[in-house]
């Protein structure tokens, strides 16, 4: 689990990487919620039909490879306003993949998806690759990890571990691939409503 601790644990990120967005700088009431690893069937429609149904714009992190088999979903998210960033073609960890295979994996995605956002998997990216990635592509991070992915916690778990994490300026994590999707589908409307009953409201990662 230690791929976990480190996930949990930006602080340390925040040091080193300073160039990367982990918050967004605000005095108003607004959270940014993010999906990253569709678009899939599975629950990608689905949350754009619960997004929809709740008026809430969200930024969608897709993997290039899942675009590519899935373009309508790739559109329909564009269509309906949210936004898209580039999460590499195949989904691959930074720290286990030469500088070179990296950018060519992100380059690959920029066929496919149309952004100057790019999030790392797993958060793990070597300095050298956000040196090459930071003149074209913002780096989006996160505050609020939501553990949709964990199986270990059940979905009203997930929910308020995120309440209690959300402030202003907040980088929500949920995830649109298959592991996720109890703990999400549970997670979300209820995160929104409770939010927008406090008066937050949902902006789009820039
Ligand atoms: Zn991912």
């Amino acid at each position: 689990m230690r791929k976990l601790r480190w996930l949990r644990a930006p602080g340390i990120f925040k040091l080193l990487l300073p160039n990367f967005v982990w918050r967004y700088n605000t005095n108003h009431k607004k959270v940014y919620l993010t999906f990253d690893d569709g678009p899939i069937p599975e629950s990608t429609l689905w949350t754009l039909d619960m997004l929809r149904g709740k008026n809430v714009k969200a930024s969608f992190f897709c993997v290039g490879d899942n675009v590519r088999k899935y373009p309508d979903l790739y559109r329909k998210i564009i269509e309906e306003g949210h936004v898209v960033g580039n999460h590499t073609f195949n989904h691959l960890k930074g720290w286990g993949n030469n500088t070179q295979k990296y950018i060519e994996n992100v380059i690959m995605a920029s066929e496919y998806i149309d952004s100057k956002l790019f999030r790392p998997p797993y958060g793990q990216i070597k300095r050298s690759q956000a040196k090459h990635l930071l003149p074209e592509y913002k780096i989006i991070m996160w505050d609020v990890l939501s553990g949709d992915y964990r199986q270990d916690i059940s979905p009203e778990e997930c929910l308020n571990a995120v309440l209690k994490k959300v402030r202003t300026g907040s980088i929500i994590l949920f995830h649109n691939n298959v592991k996720s999707e109890k703990n999400m589908r549970y997670a979300v409307p209820h995160l929104i409503d409770a939010l927008l009953a406090e008066e937050y409201s949902f902006e789009l990662c820039h």
